[in-house]
């Protein structure tokens, strides 16, 4: 038992065991049992036998709580590779399932290429279609690289560069968009510690000179969160966050910082029970240590692209030290650690995530599918780089020149190979004699004939889905600008302001020099027609089109959103004191403090206290219409935490949206799913199709009504929210 050799074959049987049924246990068991017969008498470079490898990647699956096929698939991954069982065995002895997942990860035979890069090509090629067809793939390699590279010391030096190159570009992004940081932080770290030695080593010595007196403050720190959440019964677990080398690494050389600039060395990570106790949690830290401005960010109302979510806030610690924390659910930690793995680690209880798991499973799908059809810049850069790692077909013509297409190439690239016109007059095809569909699949040494017509109308729009060359697909694309271009023009432009206004905004507003020239940028196009025209004629959907026209806005949106969220967070770090009302006013303790009923002030609002005849002192917000006009008896007053911490107050909102069936129904299902309660809904619609929705709600502060109004105005076919005051 050693760092780099951690279980042995009986240690990842009991951790199965934990979670798998037996019929499970039988299979994996008779896995290790065939893996260790096929390696038998090989040996790993620093001479144990070569069994002890795939136990460990089968112990790093199970550490994941993958399913039985895939730990299996552990077992075997080097079988067929590297021994004389081949994928067909894999079927009788056990199932299609695990043999499709083994071949994913078996790379090709080597006699056939004729270099290095371009057999390492074909291999990521192959991989990346494996893991397209079953995401499991990834999940196999991922954990296989990472034993690789935790062993990657036996290796001669070229070659420990040259796979953590690889491991940086390629194994260590995929696990980061799948969401499997636990495997990409290792991977990065390993990688860099090959890669750049002295750096590596350089940020190691350092952490561990600051360790002990970080341990201190972190020990210190975490008593402190410890004893406040207790004391207002959010119950949670608390851990030190490791930081690591990678990032660190990363900061220093994106920002140019020293290690001593670089903050959130100190670091510690919350654990509560549900999204209502994150924000719980983060409003009592806030009232232990100052927040640091600018430094809140709210990835539980926007989960980062790869499902993470989390609150983190940096706060001026003990002994003034930056303190980064995070917050989340036990849930969210168990996804932004294990990503998609999540997905086959629960089979039940997983709701609530499992529709985006499935989305970022569909995401990584269409990202392999959709390689090539698309004129927008970043995709087809992506489309490039598929191209340069496909391999080739070569076929001829009837007259014997040679033609190089890439692999899947149909008769319609090489038509348009030979000249833009045979391929632009050109109505059937035949191969080897014989005629064919125009989507067959061409094959090395196929001799092609094209027939064409002058009386062709021309390619077929769906051509473009068709074709596997950029160069066909720009010369149908360039057919079509010309033909009819007035008529797409048209087609085009109404389609996008119809689309503009389906998504809320106006045409005029969104159709505008900035945001048409973004566009026109990203497609490499030189004016407006013409996006127009393509979108008229297929070339761009409609639906990409509109999301590259609202960007600007989005992030204004997006950057106003964040403001307010920051505003809030200046508001939210409560006084060390609670009181009856949430609300205390300097000097005057024994003062009766009433929340106005006019404008129901909530934690975080601005306000402003009244003083009454003889009621004590009444809180307004400072834009109340009742108190705007008042300039004497005003007294400041401000939140505190209120002494019931599940205190929540109500507001009053105004919705308008396009009155349709199921509108009222969305909202109230949306509002419940956020888990805040509902105390009045009223709908009233007129005929001119405007409904307006009155609704009150129960909120704790100001930024859970911030983040309820944006969810609403997410809804399909609301115009606004507004909060009443009476
Ligand atoms: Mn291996």
């Amino acid at each position: 038992m050693n760092k780099e050799y951690p279980y042995e074959a009986e240690d990842v049987f009991k951790m199965c065991g934990d979670y798998l049924d037996d019929s499970d246990m039988q299979m994996i068991k008779k896995a290790y049992g065939l893996a260790k017969e096929a390696h038998e008498g090989q040996f790993r470079k620093n001479g144990l036998p070569y069994i002890a490898h795939p136990v460990q990647v089968a112990g790093i699956l199970t550490e994941l709580k993958l399913d039985a096929p895939t730990i299996v698939a552990g077992f075997l991954h080097d079988v067929v590779e590297d021994t004389q069982y081949t994928y067909d065995d894999l079927i009788g002895m056990f199932n299609e399932e695990v043999a499709i997942i083994v071949d994913g990860v078996t790379k090709l035979e080597k006699v056939k290429y004729r270099s290095h890069q371009e057999q390492q090509a074909e291999n990521h090629r192959k991989l990346f279609i494996a893991i397209a067809k079953d995401i499991r793939v990834i999940l196999v390699k991922l954990a296989d690289r990472l034993h690789n590279m935790r062993t990657l010391k036996a290796m001669p030096e070229e070659k420990q560069v040259r796979i953590s190159k690889e491991t940086l570009e390629i194994y260590a992004p995929l696990a980061h968009r799948l969401g499997i940081s636990s495997i990409k932080w290792e991977l990065e770290d390993t990688a860099l510690r090959y890669i750049d030695p002295g750096k590596y080593f350089r940020i190691v010595s350092l952490m561990k000179k600051k360790r002990s007196e970080r341990e201190v403050v972190i020990q210190e720190a975490i008593e402190k969160i410890d004893f406040e959440l207790d004391d207002s019964s959010v119950s949670h677990s608390l851990s030190g966050r490791p930081k690591h080398i990678y990032s660190i690494y990363k900061k220093m050389q994106k920002q140019s910082k020293q290690f001593e600039q670089i903050f959130d060395l100190l670091a510690i990570r919350v654990l509560v029970k549900d999204v209502r106790d994150c924000y719980a949690a983060l409003g009592i830290i806030h009232t232990i240590w100052r927040p640091m401005p600018g430094r809140f960010k709210d990835y539980i109302a926007m989960p980062k692209p790869n499902m993470y979510q989390s609150l983190h806030t940096t706060v001026v610690g003990p002994n003034g030290d930056p303190l980064e924390i995070q917050i989340r659910t036990h849930e969210m930690h168990e996804i932004a650690e294990h990503g998609v793995a999540a997905h086959w680690a629960y089979k039940e209880g997983v709701d609530a995530n499992k529709a985006s798991l499935d989305a970022r499973l569909d995401w990584f799908k269409d990202i392999v599918g959709n390689e090539t059809d698309n004129p927008d810049a970043e995709e087809f850069m992506a489309a490039l780089k598929t191209d340069l790692l496909s391999d080739k077909v070569y076929v001829f013509t009837p007259d014997g020149d040679v033609i190089e297409l890439p692999q899947g190439a149909i008769p319609i690239d090489f038509a348009y190979q030979v000249h833009s016109e045979v391929g632009n007059k050109m109505v059937g095809a035949k191969v080897n004699g014989k005629i064919v569909p125009i989507d067959h699949v061409l094959e090395t040494g196929d001799i092609l004939e094209i027939r064409t017509s002058k009386q062709s109308y021309g390619p077929s729009i769906d051509w473009l889905k068709m074709v596997k060359t950029s160069s066909a697909r720009n010369k149908i694309r360039s057919f079509f600008k010309k033909e009819d271009r007035a008529v797409n023009i048209e087609k085009g432009r109404q389609s996008v302001e119809l689309e503009i206004k389906n998504r809320g905004y106006n045409p005029d507003d969104v159709i505008q020099d900035d945001n048409v020239g973004n566009v026109l940028a990203r497609y490499n196009l030189r004016e407006e027609d013409d996006l127009f025209a393509m979108i008229g004629f297929g070339g761009v959907t409609v639906n990409q089109v509109t999301n590259r026209l609202l960007e600007k806005i989005k992030e204004k949106e997006a950057e106003i959103q964040s403001n307010q969220i920051e505003e809030i967070d200046r508001t939210h770090h409560y006084k060390d004191i609670t009181t009856e009302s949430g609300v205390y006013v300097e000097g005057m303790d024994n003062m009766l403090i009433n929340l106005s009923k006019c404008c129901n002030p909530i934690p975080g609002d601005d306000i402003i206290g009244y003083i009454t005849k003889g009621h004590g002192v009444k809180v307004h917000v400072k834009t109340c219409p009742n108190i705007v006009h008042e300039t004497e008896r005003l007294i400041d007053v401000e939140w505190v935490g209120n002494k019931n911490v599940d205190k929540r107050y109500q507001v009053d909102l105004e919705i308008t949206g396009y009155d349709r069936n199921g509108l009222v129904n969305e909202i109230l299902n949306l509002v419940a799913s956020l888990k805040v309660p509902i105390t009045r809904v009223n709908g009233l619609a007129d005929e001119t199709k405007l409904a307006k929705v009155s609704l009150s709600i129960m909120v704790p502060n100001k930024h859970e009504l911030h983040r309820t109004v944006d969810r609403i105005k997410q809804l399909k076919d609301i115009y606004s929210v507004e909060r009443v005051f009476k």
